[in-house]
């Protein structure tokens, strides 16, 4: 048996391994900064909202103010015009016309109330928030509770967690991007040396890898796949010993002596 392609497979491994011990040198960070920016784009949104409700009162307010002023103006002009009523027709004319005018002054006021209302209720949400808050209470504080000031400082917060988290993962990206160039050259060089020299090996390397499994190719240890830990068969050892490779029946993966990845290093 020929055991030299499997070596070439190993070294592409190791390759690959190394790059993989790179990227986790960014400890989970751009997921991090992923998941800051979605709570981030969500607290935006939340303030935006409640800045819009808020503009939509104080407009609809003063249009009803408004109009209850214009009304109480015109009430003043007709009982004016009553003191110079000729008769009691003209007289009874102008109190309806004061009547008309006083429901539109009431249901101005109705208006009104139900934005102060509208308004108090969210006082007595977000008190409720801040007193969960005091009792760290978090997971019964909905969206709605959340206090105005709590809001904006979280909002900061997010702010300069994405700002630190991007610095440092820019910084190591910087720090690596050298070293992972040059490893990138080597494992596209592996690469083609593997598509003429073992093109099914390759194939079935890259096939292991095509979802979310990393190590295609893993060391026997203490007689088993160390990818999933089940056991090797005896009558296998001998020929991995001797620098062949097994498929585990188990996971698939592509088992070799651990002595491979040894010399793949060198
Ligand atoms: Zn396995």
């Amino acid at each position: 048996m020929d055991h030299s392609k499997i070596n070439l497979l190993v070294r592409l491994q190791h390759l690959d391994n190394q790059i993989e011990k790179i990227v986790s040198l960014q400890k989970g960070l751009p997921e991090e900064i992923n998941a800051l920016e979605e709570d981030l784009a969500f607290t935006v949104k939340q303030i935006e909202t409640r800045t819009a409700k808020n503009e939509e009162h104080l407009k609809l307010r003063q249009h009803l103010n408004e109009t209850a002023n214009a009304c109480r103006e015109k009430i003043d002009a007709f009982r004016e015009k009553q003191t110079l009523a000729r008769n009691n027709k003209e007289y009874d004319a102008l109190s309806k016309q004061i009547e008309y005018e006083e429901k539109e002054i009431a249901l101005a006021e109705i208006g009104l109330q139900d934005i102060s209302q509208g308004e108090q209720r969210t006082r007595e949400m977000q008190e409720k928030g801040r007193q969960l808050i005091a009792e760290n209470r978090y997971d019964e504080i909905s969206d709605d509770m959340m206090p105005d000031d709590v809001l904006a400082q979280q909002l900061e917060d997010f702010k300069k967690q994405t700002e630190q988290k991007n610095e440092e993962l820019n910084g190591i990206v910087i720090e690596t991007a050298e070293e992972v160039a040059a490893l990138q050259k080597q494992i596209d060089a592996q690469r083609d040396l593997l598509a003429t020299e073992a093109k099914r090996l390759l194939d079935k390397y890259d096939h292991l890898r095509s979802g979310s499994l990393r190590n295609a190719v893993v060391p026997l240890n203490r007689n088993a796949c160390s990818g999933c830990n089940t056991r090797v068969p005896t009558n296998r050892h001998t020929m991995i010993v001797q620098g062949g490779f097994y498929l585990c029946e188990s996971c698939g993966r592509i088992v070799v002596h651990e002595r491979l990845f040894e010399e793949a290093d060198d």
